[in-house]
C-alpha cells in the first residue's frame, strides 16, 4: 500500500475505535448502578481526575514513567468492577488527552481506546477469574497475582497497539516497527500501576477506604519529597555529566595544543622561569641539532649567544614579571655543532591550572639564512667588489670615528695616506683590462701586508688607495709606513704572463692640523698626492697649508678655464725662429695666452697643466690651431701670396691622443685655406715617447696630410734613438736648458754637437730655443745648427707687431748679423721691451 493510501486510512481507523469506544461505554454506564457505587467512587473519580495526570512517577534513566492514572483504573476494577473501571478510564483518559491535545478526534480516539483496553481486561479476566470485583476481595493469592499480570498485559497489549496502530498509519511505518520503538517500555507503567492498584485494594480492605484516604496527604508528602530527592539526583548527574565533558573537552584541547605544538613548522619550547626547558618540539631539535633529552638537561642561557644574553634575559623578566604580554627579538643561539644560528624568538607566559606555577613559550624561527643575506648586503655595499677592500663609504666611516677620538684625546694623532699607482691608465689601456684588474687586487693584497694591525686599508676607486693609520707618534711613522708601501709596491708584478712594473704616489694628511669633517682630510691627502705626481711621481708628499692654498687657487683656475674660451678670453702670440746662418726670419711659434678678467695676464705655465689635466686643454689648442692658420694665411694675403713662413703651434699630449685630431686638422686647413707645408706640429719628446707605437701610427697619419713635424724640448726626455730614426720628423727644437749653459762648459756643448750630428744623420732640422745672448748665437753658429728661437732675436710677440716684423724683415735681418755695433739684446728695441714675456 502507498503512502497516501495508508495515510488516507487514519481518520477511518481512528473514527472506528471511537464508535467501538463509544458503544461500550454506553454499555458500561447503562451498566452502572449510581447507588451501588456511591460517595467512594465519586471521591475516587475526583482524585483520578485531579491528581492522576499530574502525578507520574519516573524512572530513573528509563524511559518510561509509571501514571498514577493507571493505578486508580485497576484499583476501580478491583473495587467496583468493570463497568466502573471502564467509564472512571474513559473520563480520565478525556481529561488528560485535553491538556496535551485540542484536537477533539484525538482526545476521543485516546478516550476510547483506553475505553476498548480497560473492556478487553474486562473481559478477559471475567472469561478467565468470572467476577472481577471478587478478585478484589479475595485473599491475597496467586489467583491475584495472576489476575494481576493478566490485567496489565491486556490493557497494555490492547492499549498500546490501539494507539500505534493510528501512529504507524500517519508515519508510514510497519504496525510492529512503531509499537517496539514507541511503546515497549510503557508496559512497566501498566505492570507497576497494576501491582500498586492491587497492593492497594488489599489495604482497603484491610483498613477501609476512608483511612485509605486519610494516607494520601502522607503518601502526597512522601511523593514530593521523593519528586525534591529526584530532582537532586538529577542535577548531580546532570553535573557530573557536565564535569566528565568539561574533561573530555579539556582533554581533546590538550591533545590538539600538543599536537600543534609537536608538529608546528617553527621550534617551540615550554621553558620554566629560571630558563630550563620543560618540552621542546621537533623543529626546536632539527634547527638547533640538540635531541630531547638533551635539551630537557639544559637551559637556554648554555645556549644563548653571550652577546645577545643580557638583553634577552631582560625581555624574559618583563614577561615573567607581567610589564608585557609577548616579546619578540632576533638572537643568536649556538647549535650543536658550535656555529651561530640567527633565529626571531616569540615569547610569551603561560600559566599551569593545576600548578598554578609559570612557565614560558618560546617560538623560535630560524632567520639565520634571511640574516646571512642581509649581512651579505651590508657587506657589498661598504666593500669594492673587485678587491674586497672597504670602499669609500666605509673608509669614510672609520675616519669620522678616529676624528672623534681626537676630539676627546688631544694627543691622539693619526694618518691618511691617498694612494695613487703612477702609469695606471697606461698599463690598463696598453695590455688590457683584466691585467689591470689584477693589478689592482695584487696591490691590494700587498698593501695589507704592509699595514699594522687596527689600520685600515680602502680602495675608493679605480688604481686610488687610502690608509687609516691611527695612533700614530708622529709622522715619522707615517712615513715609514708610505717608504714600506712604496717599497712593495715598486717590486714587479707577474700578471697573466706579463712582468708589470708600477710604481705608488702617495700624498699624506696628519690629523693634527685641527680636522673637523672627513673629506678635509682626504681631500688634502689627495691634494699632497698630486703634489707628488707633480714632483716627479713614485714619492710620498706630506700636506701643509701652503698646498691648501695652491690646491684652492687650482680649483678656481679650472672653474675660471671652463668659462675662458666661451668669454674670447685667450690670445695668441708669435715668436719668430730665426735662420742661423742667413739671419732670415724663416717662421713663427704660436704661443697661447690668457687675459684673465681679475688676474690680469697668466702665462701658459700656469694654466696649461690644469687645462691638460682637466681636458681643458682639447678645445683650447684646437682654437689655437685655427687661430694660428687663419693669421697665417691673413698675413699670406695681406703681405704675398708667396710668403714662405712657417707656422709652428704645439700640441698637448690629450690633443695628440684624441682620435679626432686628425679630421680636426683636415678641416682647419680646409676652413683657413692655408697650405699644408706651412703648418708645423710641435709634440714634446714625452709625449712621443709615452707610447712610441701609437705616436709612431699617428705622426705618419699627420705626416700624410703634409703637415711637418717637430720633436718640442728635444733632450730633456728619454728618448730612445733606437725609434727616433723610424719617426717621420722633420725638425728637433733643443731645449733651452741646454742652450742657456751652453757657453758654460764644454759637456753642455757636447751634448747640443750631439744632437745636431743626429738630426744631420737622421736628415732633420734643428732649431735652437731660448737663445738669449750672443755668446750663445755664436756658439750655435759654430755647431751650424740651423735655426734659432730666442729674445735674443725677439720676444713673442702681437699679430700686429708680428706683421710689423715680417714687413721690415729685411732691414733687421743684416742688423744683426753683419752689424758690428748692433745691439747686446735689443734685436728689435721696440718689441722686446714693449712684451717682456
Ligand atoms: P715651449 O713650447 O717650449 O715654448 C717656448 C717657451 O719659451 C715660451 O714660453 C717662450 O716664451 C719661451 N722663450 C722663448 N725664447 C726664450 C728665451 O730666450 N728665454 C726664455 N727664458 N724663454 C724663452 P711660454 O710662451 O711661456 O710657453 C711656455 C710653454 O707653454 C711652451 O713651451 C709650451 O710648452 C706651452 N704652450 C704655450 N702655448 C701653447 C699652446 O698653444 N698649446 C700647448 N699645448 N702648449 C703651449
Ligand atoms: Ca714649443
Ligand atoms: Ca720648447
Amino acid at each position: 500500500m502507498d503512502l497516501v493510501n495508508r495515510q488516507k486510512l487514519v481518520k477511518p481507523y481512528m473514527l472506528s475505535v471511537i464508535t467501538a469506544g463509544v458503544v461500550v461505554f454506553t454499555i458500561s454506564l447503562l451498566n452502572l448502578s449510581v447507588y451501588e457505587l456511591g460517595l467512594q467512587y465519586i471521591l475516587l473519580m475526583v482524585i483520578t481526575c485531579s491528581i492522576g495526570p499530574r502525578v507520574i512517577i519516573n524512572f530513573f534513566r528509563f524511559k518510561s514513567c509509571v501514571s498514577i492514572s493507571d493505578v486508580f483504573i485497576f484499583l476501580t476494577m478491583f473495587l467496583f468492577g468493570g463497568d466502573a473501571a471502564i467509564v472512571l478510564g474513559t473520563l480520565e483518559t478525556a481529561y488528560s488527552s485535553l491538556r496535551i491535545s485540542k484536537k477533539a478526534i484525538t482526545i476521543a480516539f485516546n478516550a476510547a481506546s483506553m475505553t476498548i483496553s480497560t473492556s478487553a481486561t474486562l473481559w478477559a479476566l471475567r472469561l478467565t477469574f468470572g467476577d472481577v470485583a471478587e478478585i478484589g476481595r479475595s485473599e491475597y493469592s496467586s489467583k491475584m497475582i495472576i489476575a494481576t499480570c493478566a490485567m496489565a498485559f491486556s490493557q497494555y497489549i490492547i492499549n498500546s497497539g490501539l494507539i500505534a496502530i493510528a501512529g504507524a498509519l500517519r508515519a508510514n511505518k510497519p504496525i510492529f516497527t512503531t509499537w517496539r520503538e514507541h511503546y515497549i517500555w510503557t508496559s512497566i507503567s501498566y505492570f507497576a500501576g497494576a501491582s500498586a492498584a492491587s497492593i492497594i485494594a488489599k489495604m482497603i480492605g484491610v483498613v477501609g477506604f476512608y483511612a485509605f484516604i486519610a494516607v494520601m496527604p502522607i503518601v502526597a508528602i512522601v511523593y514530593f519529597t521523593y519528586l525534591t530527592y529526584l530532582k537532586n539526583v538529577e542535577a548531580s548527574a546532570t553535573q557530573a555529566e557536565q564535569a566528565e565533558q568539561h574533561l573530555a573537552q579539556m582533554l581533546e584541547s590538550e591533545e590538539r595544543f600538543r599536537s600543534a605544538f609537536d608538529h608546528a613548522p617553527i621550534g617551540m619550547a615550554l621553558v620554566g622561569h629560571d630558563g630550563r626547558w620543560l618540552q621542546v618540539n621537533r623543529s626546536l631539535c632539527e634547527i638547533l641539532g640538540y635531541t630531547e633529552d638533551e635539551f630537557l638537561g639544559m637551559n637556554f642561557q648554555a645556549i644563548t649567544c653571550p652577546d645577545d644574553l643580557g638583553d634577552f634575559l631582560t625581555h624574559v623578566n618583563e614577561v615573567l614579571e607581567g610589564k608585557t604580554a609577548t616579546h619578540q627579538m632576533e638572537k643568536r643561539y649556538f647549535h650543536k655543532l658550535g656555529h651561530e644560528v640567527w633565529v626571531l624568538t616569540g615569547i610569551s607566559l603561560i600559566r599551569d591550572s593545576q600548578s598554578r606555577s609559570q612557565h614560558i613559550i618560546f617560538q623560535i624561527q630560524d632567520i639565520t639564512n634571511r640574516k646571512r643575506a642581509e649581512e651579505q648586503l651590508v657587506h657589498e655595499a661598504l666593500h669594492d667588489a673587485l678587491t674586497g677592500l672597504p670602499n669609500r663609504a666605509y673608509f669614510m666611516d672609520q675616519l669620522q670615528i678616529s676624528l672623534e677620538e681626537v676630539k676627546n684625546s688631544k694627543d691622539h694623532l693619526f694618518a691618511v695616506l691617498f694612494l695613487d699607482l703612477d702609469r695606471f691608465k697606461l698599463i690598463n689601456d696598453s695590455i688590457g683590462h683584466m691585467i689591470g684588474d689584477q693589478l689592482l687586487i695584487g696591490i691590494a693584497h700587498r698593501l695589507r701586508k704592509c699595514l699594522r694591525p687596527g689600520d685600515k686599508v680602502a680602495r675608493l676607486g679605480g688604481d686610488e688607495f687610502t690608509i687609516l693609520l691611527d695612533g700614530i707618534r708622529d709622522a715619522s711613522e707615517a712615513i715609514e709606513v708610505a717608504d714600506r708601501i712604496q717599497k712593495q709596491v715598486s717590486h714587479p708584478f707577474n700578471l697573466g704572463g706579463y712582468e708589470t712594473f708600477t710604481t705608488a704616489s702617495i700624498g699624506i694628511a696628519l690629523s693634527n692640523i685641527g680636522y673637523e669633517r672627513p673629506e678635509d682630510l682626504l681631500r688634502d691627502a689627495d691634494t699632497a698626492m698630486y703634489q707628488a705626481k707633480s714632483l716627479g711621481k713614485a714619492r710620498y708628499v706630506i700636506f701643509d697649508q701652503g698646498m691648501h692654498a695652491h690646491a684652492m687657487n687650482l680649483l678656481q683656475l679650472e672653474t675660471d678655464l671652463r668659462r675662458a674660451i666661451d668669454r674670447k678670453e685667450f690670445f695668441i702670440h708669435y715668436q719668430p725662429i730665426v735662420s742661423l746662418e742667413t739671419g732670415k726670419l724663416s717662421g713663427f711659434e704660436a704661443l697661447v695666452r690668457w687675459q684673465h678678467p681679475e688676474r690680469g695676464l697668466i702665462p701658459p705655465e700656469n694654466f696649461i697643466a690644469v687645462a691638460e689635466e682637466t681636458g681643458f686643454i682639447v678645445p683650447i689648442g684646437q682654437w689655437v690651431l685655427r687661430e694660428a692658420c687663419r693669421q697665417m694665411r691673413t698675413w699670406q694675403d695681406r703681405i704675398s701670396p708667396d710668403l714662405s713662413l712657417s707656422m709652428s703651434v704645439n700640441l698637448s699630449g690629450k690633443q695628440f691622443a684624441h682620435t679626432n685630431l686628425i679630421d680636426q686638422i683636415v678641416n682647419i686647413l680646409e676652413v683657413t685655406g692655408l697650405d699644408p707645408r706651412r703648418l708645423k706640429l710641435e709634440i714634446t719628446e714625452s709625449v712621443v715617447m709615452e707610447n712610441i707605437e701609437v705616436a709612431t701610427r699617428m705622426l705618419e697619419q699627420l705626416r700624410a696630410l703634409g703637415v711637418e713635424l717637430s720633436i718640442d724640448d728635444f733632450g730633456t726626455g728619454y728618448s730612445s734613438l733606437s725609434y727616433l730614426h723610424r719617426l717621420p720628423i722633420d725638425t728637433l727644437k733643443i731645449d733651452r736648458s741646454f742652450v742657456s749653459r751652453i757657453s758654460e762648459n764644454n759637456e753642455n756643448r757636447e751634448i747640443v754637437r750631439t744632437i745636431l750630428m743626429l738630426a744631420q744623420n737622421l736628415g732633420m732640422g734643428v732649431v735652437a730655443e731660448g737663445v738669449e745672448t750672443r755668446e750663445q748665437l755664436e756658439s750655435l753658429q759654430e755647431l751650424k745648427c740651423d735655426r734659432g728661437q730666442g729674445y735674443l732675436f725677439s720676444r713673442p710677440v702681437n699679430a700686429l707687431d708680428a706683421e710689423r716684423l715680417i714687413l721690415s724683415f729685411d732691414e733687421w735681418q743684416p742688423a744683426i748679423f753683419c752689424a758690428d755695433e748692433r745691439p747686446e739684446k735689443d734685436v728689435f728695441p721696440g718689441l722686446a721691451s714693449t712684451y717682456p714675456m
